[in-house]
């Protein structure tokens, strides 16, 4: 058997090379980290639930027509997705003042924002994925004026979806991060939505009750991550929670 060659090891996945040009295999692993690597772990099931979640998330922009990588899953920790020339931004998108936000200016956590705000971090782990501007970006040409109009638009698009499909389920989409990509097909460029979008890239409260459903548990050591993971898959119907083989739906929360 032939060992798959390896294009790429982050914190939380790795990238090999696809059984098609074009194409990568995504490899969630277990290992968590915050603070740039500063606190780590290995929390067990993590990979797999991750998986699923950004299958589910991926395959549902798809049917609204967001481009983005997701190909199909493979098996529970692998999916097959497309190839693309990442974007070195971290695009955040936030509806709640939480985190970092919070932190820089003083606003305390937990209060809405008038409006979705879009910020961008330079992916740079030496530097701590530094905030950046349009400026910087355009100057420094980590992407164009148009790539960042399409990026923005994405984002705010995918914000209003996911919003919407997390309220459904009872949890609050408090602000989100994704990675985008180039594709090229001939002469023309065009920007996917890339890596994954999971507990681990966003924000979670719970409707009710605020509890946090995300990586922040890991964060701020409040309990289990695996078990917050599984709560956003079971409500979300990604997680069978019967025995009868069958699969449930999206569990509506009122
Ligand atoms: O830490 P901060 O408040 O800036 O994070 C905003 C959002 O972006 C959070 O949902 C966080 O999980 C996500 N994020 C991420 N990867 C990073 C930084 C932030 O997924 N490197």
């Amino acid at each position: 058997m032939a060992r798959r060659r390896l294009v790429y090891e982050g914190k939380a996945k790795i990238l090999y090379e696809g059984p098609e040009p074009g194409t990568l295999v995504q490899h969630f692993k277990d290992d968590a980290t915050a603070f740039n690597a500063q606190k780590k772990d290995v929390i067990d099931g993590k990979g797999v639930l991750n998986n699923r979640i950004s299958e589910h998330v991926m395959t549902a922009l798809t049917a609204i027509g967001v481009p983005n990588h997701f190909i199909r899953r493979l098996n529970m920790r692998e999916q097959l997705i497309r190839a693309c020339e990442i974007v070195p931004l971290e695009v955040i998108v936030r509806n709640v003042a939480a985190g970092s936000l919070s932190k820089r200016l003083g606003i305390e956590e937990g209060t809405p924002l008038p409006r979705p705000i879009v910020e961008f971090c330079l992916k740079d782990d030496a530097l701590g994925d530094p905030l950046v501007t349009e400026e910087h970006i355009i100057a420094f040409g980590w992407a164009s004026q148009a790539d960042i109009d399409d990026i923005i638009s994405l984002a705010l698009r995918i914000n209003d979806f996911l919003s919407g499909m997390f309220f459904g389920v009872g949890i609050k989409l408090v602000d989100f991060k994704i990675e985008c990509g180039r594709i090229y097909d001939g002469d023309f460029q065009r920007i996917i939505v890339a890596d994954e979008i999971s507990p681990d890239s966003c924000r979670l409260w719970d409707v009710k009750t605020g509890q946090k459903l995300d990586k922040d548990v890991f964060r701020r050591d409040l309990g289990s991550l695996a078990n917050a993971y599984s709560e956003v898959a079971r409500r979300l119907g990604i997680m069978p929670e019967v025995s009868n083989g069958k699969r449930p739906g999206p569990k509506l929360v009122h």
